[in-house]
């Protein structure tokens, strides 16, 4: 049993002020496994104060500077991958082929800011002008639970790459893993104050990043109605925002594709990373004149997908992160069924042979159409959703008819065609016949998936402030 006390401020481990202990869970057992402490108001004015001492010197470092800074933090993480996935999969329960790429992310993220970094150009010749980008002052960076040792990586190394100072709110679900990158970027030995980490509610220090006057900008992942809230919260202070948030993914499934050649892909997008991906593919839209087809061979398929013990090499599902989303996920299958919709695989409760742990049964409805909740709302699980279509218009037309617009995936023989398809798909990245990660490209949502873009030039671009500097002649 871990018991995590302290949080992070000006280059040294603290005891929060705040009294509260929470209970961490390895759902695969249901087992309270640790407690951690939580920070309350207090404690994060004063991280923020640390952030905001730390952002003038910060802020005058060289690019060649900050580069130093990242690398000897990517060393420091990469030396902590094996701990971090053990973290990884004991408090989250991600399979262990996942767990892996999980715990090899955060390293992997910051080498990719550096790359940014070292091609950035912090100022331009605009005609007369020229254009100096600043960077904002002090960010607070916000994580969920799904992915939070990788955002707090990419968040705060983009931050930095920009001259920006941080106070960090992980998910206060995932202490173990903060833990550990917390103990890393402490080792890395880095300036003090420049980064600052909270553990707390989401509901107390959260909400004390998000009205506080001092900080300038706040970049979060998490679900859209947080997004919105934080939208509104930080509108007193003018804060600048960046927010990656839920998803409704579209798989387009053309009706020239080889359907036993890409039901791979269609399965592990919409089961990526136990269902509990903002970019899983969890509406398939498939060519109602190759329906049936296209059901046997993703029934056949889904006796391959397996949900057990994240620790089992053979396991593609691990359990849901905690009882609430649990039951959420069990609402959902049930809701599935009593709006009419056929299911081709799965269903209620837990997978045969299983009595404890949050695992659930990979389920996929069908003959659904997209009206229905289960093809509206992110279930945030293992639960796909397949609706058939007439034509590619139509195909088109229930792709973009959703709130989100994070990620689609297009499937098809012609690469013409399934281009054709993808530049009419409202969404801020769409895969053709790849489930590919392109890290330099940006990354966001459009509409209720997000405001703004991280990754590549395009994150380190979200911290920073066009100054613009007219001069003439020395007047005479
Ligand atoms: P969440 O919105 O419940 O919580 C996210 C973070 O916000 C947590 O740290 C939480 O403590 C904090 N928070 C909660 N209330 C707050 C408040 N009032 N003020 C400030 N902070 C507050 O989301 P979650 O359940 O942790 O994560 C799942 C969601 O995240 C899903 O909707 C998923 O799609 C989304 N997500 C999006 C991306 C993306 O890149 N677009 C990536 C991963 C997850």
């Amino acid at each position: 049993m871990q018991r995590i006390e302290h949080m992070y401020i000006n280059g040294e481990f603290v005891i929060p002020h705040g009294q509260e202990w929470f209970d961490l869970h390895n759902p695969s057992t249901e087992e309270v496994i640790g407690q951690v402490r939580l920070g309350d108001a207090l404690d994060t004015q004063r991280a923020i104060a640390a952030a905001n001492a730390a952002f003038p010197a910060w802020a005058r470092t060289s690019r060649e500077e900050r580069i130093t800074v990242l690398q000897s933090m990517h060393r420091a993480m990469a030396a902590r991958a094996e701990e971090l996935q053990e973290a990884i999969v004991l408090e989250y329960g991600a399979p262990a082929v996942r767990g892996r790429w999980m715990a090899t992310y955060p390293a992997d993220v910051i080498a990719q800011a550096i790359e940014a970094l070292k091609a950035f150009d912090f100022e331009q010749q605009v005609g007369m002008a020229k254009v100096i980008l600043t960077p904002v002052g002090v960010a607070g960076l916000i994580t969920p639970w799904n992915s939070n040792a990788g955002f707090i990586c990419n968040k705060l190394a983009t931050a930095l790459a920009a001259g920006c100072t941080a106070v960090i709110k992980p998910s206060e679900m995932s202490a173990l893993q903060t833990q550990v990158v917390l103990r890393a970027l402490h080792e890395a030995g880095l300036p003090p104050g420049i980064f600052n980490i909270v553990n707390g509610r989401g509901d107390v220090v959260g909400e004390e990043i998000a009205r506080h006057p001092d900080v300038a900008k706040i970049s979060f992942t998490g679900s859209s109605t947080i997004g919105q809230h934080l939208v509104r919260a930080g509108a007193d202070t003018m804060k600048r925002v960046t927010l990656e948030l839920g998803g409704k993914s579209p798989t387009v499934v053309l009706d020239d594709a080889d359907f036993q050649a890409v039901m791979p892909l269609v399965l592990q997008a919409g089961f990526l990373n136990s269902g509990q991906a903002c970019i899983a593919g969890t509406r398939i839209l498939v060519p109602r004149k190759r329906l049936a087809e296209f059901e046997r061979i993703a029934k056949e398929g889904m006796l391959q997908i397996k949900s057990g013990d994240p620790h089992n090499a053979d396991s593609d599902i691990g359990p849901m992160v905690s009882q609430k989303q649990w039951e959420r996920v069990q609402d959902y299958i049930r809701i599935g069924q009593e709006e009419g919709a056929r299911l081709l695989a799965g269903g209620e409760g837990r997978p045969e042979g299983v009595h404890a742990g949050w695992f659930v049964r990979p389920t996929i409805f069908t003959d659904a159409n997209n009206r229905m909740r289960i093809a509206r709302d992110e279930i945030f699980g293992p639960v796909l959703t397949i609706i058939p279509y007439e034509d590619d218009v139509e195909a088109v037309s229930i792709a973009n008819d959703t709130d989100y617009g994070l990620s689609a995936l297009v499937l098809g023989k012609s690469p013409e065609r399934c281009e054709h398809i993808a530049r009419q798909i409202d969404s801020g990245r769409v895969l053709i016949n790849t489930l590919a990660h392109e890290p330099s490209a940006p990354f966001g949502g459009f509409k209720h998936s997000g405001l703004g873009r991280e990754m590549g030039k395009w994150g380190i671009s979200a911290y920073l402030e066009p100054k613009t500097l007219v001069t003439s002649d020395p007047l005479k």
